[in-house]
């Protein structure tokens, strides 16, 4: 099983063909079928932030917890963004989650177990300013769920597998990594403490609560009441926050208000990234040290 979020490797069995959601297709999987556990046997899954959160609460383990056992990161492609993939058993291949019976976390399976043999595409075309979802078709030949009659639609099979909260709750991060595609030299690579940044406000969600509720934070950006106890009483606001603060980090889409001299600070911080010039610093994925700040992109 493989998803690429971005990009279709024509290499691959992915048909390049690209979808809107009415196509209709005809698939079923089922248990009995022979090729039962198949996909799950061979992984290479990319999870979203989103798949975290369901995944780590099903476990009832912290965020930190969850990556260090159950994922690997990586750098997705020349963007310099960290990413995290399911790491497969001990010298294997296979899924931890896979047992005889099928996925024994199958409630909160991954978006990329979800949409399988559909491939998802967060793309922005030119003169388009909103990103919209294509999609395109995996054909593997140990997939025998192709063979069967049922017919459905993209939309109708996406449905069926629940992936409409699993798609709202990750488009801020697809956005996110589209931005810093399309941005190209413009914007550069970011930098060390960017990258940290990011990967703790999208992965480590526990590390980056208590972030946000520290005087780091606080020292810096003006939230109201409300909006800490909002995104303190809900994961998943506070995921969306990430987002959001994300893109001011990163973009400098100014949304979250900042307090008195921090703007100035911020900026001259970045005045000083910029002529220190890290972009030759080697990539290394890690655990966000909090005592780094995180207001320069
Ligand atoms: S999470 Fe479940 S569906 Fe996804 S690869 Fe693992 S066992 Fe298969
Ligand atoms: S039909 Fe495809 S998705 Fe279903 S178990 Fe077989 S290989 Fe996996």
């Amino acid at each position: 099983m493989n998803d690429d979020a971005d990009n279709i490797p024509y290499q691959s069995p992915v048909m390049p063909v690209l979808y809107e959601g009415d196509h209709r297709f005809t698939f079923r999987c089922y248990r009995g079928i022979s090729c039962w556990n198949a996909c799950c046997s061979n992984i290479d899954i990319t999870l979203t932030p989103y798949d975290i959160l369901r995944l780590k609460g099903r476990l009832g383990i912290a965020a930190a917890q969850f990556l260090k056992e159950y994922t690997v990161p990586f750098e997705m492609e020349k963007d310099g963004l960290a990413g995290v993939k399911f790491r497969p058993v001990e010298e294997g291949t296979a899924c931890r989650f896979m047992t005889a019976e099928g996925c024994s976390v199958y409630e909160d399976r991954p978006t990329a177990c979800r949409y399988y043999p559909v491939g998802h595409l967060s793309i922005r075309h030119e003169n388009e300013f909103e990103d919209r979802a294509n999609y395109a078709l995996v054909s593997e030949p140990h997939c025998r769920g192709h063979e069967q009659p049922d017919e459905q639609s993209i939309d109708e099979y996406r449905h069926s597998q629940g992936l409409e909260p699993f798609d709202l709750h990750s488009r801020g991060w697809r956005q996110l990594i589209l931005k810093k595609k399309s941005s190209g030299p413009t914007v550069g690579k970011p930098s060390l403490r960017s990258r940290q940044f990011f990967f703790m406000a999208c992965y480590d969600l526990d590390t980056f609560r208590a972030f946000v509720n520290s005087s780091a934070f606080g020292d810096s950006f003006q939230l109201s009441e409300e909006e800490y106890d909002r995104i303190n009483g809900d994961e998943v606001e506070l995921l969306e926050f990430a987002y959001r603060l994300l893109k001011q980090v990163m973009f400098g889409e100014m949304s979250v208000p900042l307090k008195e001299g921090a703007r100035e600070s911020w900026e001259q911080k970045k005045r000083e990234e910029l002529r220190a010039q890290e972009q030759a610093q080697p990539f290394v994925p890690r655990p966000y040290d909090p005592a780094l700040e995180p207001f320069e992109r």
